[in-house]
């Protein structure tokens, strides 16, 4: 259950429940946003003034846009530094668990099979939730499309509407590999170190996973072994939403006009066709859809999908001898063909792969479907020419039977057109390093609605969300690095409105 009254989170951050809350109570509830934040403004100052209150709890951590209140009021950092305090990681933390832990309990898993856009029913439940959090933030540019696309935008600081605008997207579907249904996510505060079994067989190995090891005392994330997490792409949505919030409300940091995008199937690569690029403003965009700390992507794979279409000669299988071209048989010649050298399993770094993704059929037809990866398009020329020669092979073994190939571009690597606006790449740097963070740059074995965005002329770097293990049962987010995630892309908006990089000249290819 949600509440509709209070801002997102502070119901379900301290009370557990929507509704239980004296903020949704009657009237009250009835009041504008502003007039809300105003009276709880009066009202805690008083508390804190009479000594009643030491620190108010639910705006320990300027965790919503009640301190639009306190300016009104007059009240700045220097006055009321328990409400308005710095941002600290801790804080951040707070505006980010809640969220996420709500996040992925939507069941926003997605279906390759499923002919429109979004795929899963859950993607809008989540969309909409997301876009309702966004106008309780304060925001009034909300908009939800027919292909279930949030786009919402944070209105320029006075005076910073020329500045140009700056996106950050993640998604909201997750991955169909392993169930994202009933997800039970597990908080562990100050983790032990030790191995965390989940399931029989199943078990967060610390001497299996450095990256969990180096977690140790810190607060993680995980599933129960049941399903995924969800952490890909949900830390990379409450990481955004918590940037929002933050922005919201510390007017004080100025920035130019930001753009949020929470987009559907991604997973399964059939949102893309549906990205409303046209309403998109922003000159450069950044997707929070990568793994631990300090991973930066800005290229990725050449993407092609290849669809086989095997047609065999049907007769009376006791009367098949010398007769019979069985489509079953050669849907399952053609995969063997394949090199397994270069298959997913065999290759990392730079080394593309094929994938059979899925067989079917019988005697008279059957179908496969490859996926075709390569950071090179020669490379990629060629493995589109070897399933040619290798559909030719199969028909040449089984007489009366035909093969189709038919290829198609999912996406395209988007290190050419990132490498055109290299202020977009450098700005993120600094914002980095800022906050103490260097990045360590990494091919995508994949490709996010960022490589889709840059083929279109915005580039879109993909930053690390803390999340580890994506699409399977072992998925966890570490929080200290979320945290992180969050601020930076707050640090990069306030850099951007100080000194935003010139976007390239050339226009936008279509
Ligand atoms: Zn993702």
């Amino acid at each position: 259950m949600r509440c509709h009254y209070c801002a997102p989170g502070v119901c379900y951050r301290y009370f557990e429940t929507a509704c239980g809350c004296f903020l949704c109570a009657g009237a009250y509830a009835r009041l504008k946003p502003v007039y809300r934040c105003l009276c709880i403004a009066i009202i805690v100052r008083l508390a804190c003034v009479t000594g009643i209150l030491k620190q108010p709890p639910f705006i320990r951590n300027q965790a919503w846009g009640m301190s639009y209140g306190y300016h009104a009021l007059g009240f700045t950092e220097a006055i009321f530094p328990p409400i308005m305090g710095p941002m600290t990681d801790t804080g951040i933390e707070d505006l980010l668990v809640p969220r996420f832990l709500r996040y992925v309990r939507y069941w926003t898993e997605s279906d390759r099979h499923a002919p429109e856009t979004p795929s899963t029913a859950g993607q809008w439940e989540l969309a909409r939730t997301l876009a309702e959090e966004l106008k309780g933030l304060g925001l009034t540019d909300v908009e939800l499309t027919d292909h279930c696309y949030v786009i919402a935008r944070i209105p320029p600081s006075p005076g910073k509407a020329a500045v140009p605008a700056l996106g950050f997207l993640a998604h909201l579907d997750t991955a169909g590999d392993v169930s994202g249904k009933d997800v039970q996510p597990r908080l562990v505060k100050n983790y032990d170190g030790k191995k965390i079994d989940l399931a029989p067989g199943l078990a967060l190995d610390p001497a299996l996973d450095a990256g969990l090891a180096a977690q140790q005392g810190k607060t993680i994330i995980h599933a129960d072994g049941s399903t995924l997490l969800g952490a890909d792409d949900k830390a990379g949505v409450a990481e955004i939403m918590g940037a929002a919030e933050y922005l919201l409300a510390h007017p004080e940091i100025l920035h130019g006009p930001v753009e949020i995008v929470f987009s559907p199937d991604e997973e399964t690569g059939k949102g893309l066709p549906e990205f409303p690029i046209e309403r998109i403003r922003s000159k450069a965009c950044y997707t929070l859809d990568g793994g631990p700390l300090g991973e930066l992507e800005t290229e990725c794979f050449n993407a092609w999908k290849a669809d086989i279409t095997f047609r065999g000669r049907v007769i009376h299988i006791g009367a098949a001898r010398g007769r019979l071209a069985n489509a079953a048989l050669m849907a399952a010649t053609f995969a063997v063909q394949l090199p397994r050298s270069e298959s997913p399993e065999a290759t990392d770094g730079y080394y593309g792969y094929y994938c059979p993704m899925e067989i079917r059929g019988d005697l008279e037809t059957a179908s496969l479907e490859v996926f075709l990866r390569d950071f090179d398009r020669a490379g990629m020329d060629r493995r589109i020419a070897a399933l040619e020669t290798i559909a030719k092979t199969v028909e040449a073994q089984f007489p009366g039977g035909t093969v189709a190939v038919e290829v198609k571009n999912q996406y395209y690597n988007m290190k050419e057109k990132i490498d055109r606006f290299p202020g977009a790449l450098e700005i993120l740097t600094r914002a980095a390093r800022n906050l103490g963070i260097e990045f360590r740059f990494k091919p995508i074995r994949g490709g996010t609605d960022g490589s889709r965005l840059t083929e279109l002329g915005i580039p879109t770097p993909n930053i690390f969300t803390g999340g580890r293990n994506f699409h399977s049962r072992l998925e966890w987010v570490s929080v200290p690095e979320m945290a992180l995630a969050c601020r930076l892309v707050i640090e990069l908006v306030r850099l951007w409105g100080e000194e935003a990089p010139e976007p390239p000249p050339v226009p936008p290819a279509k």
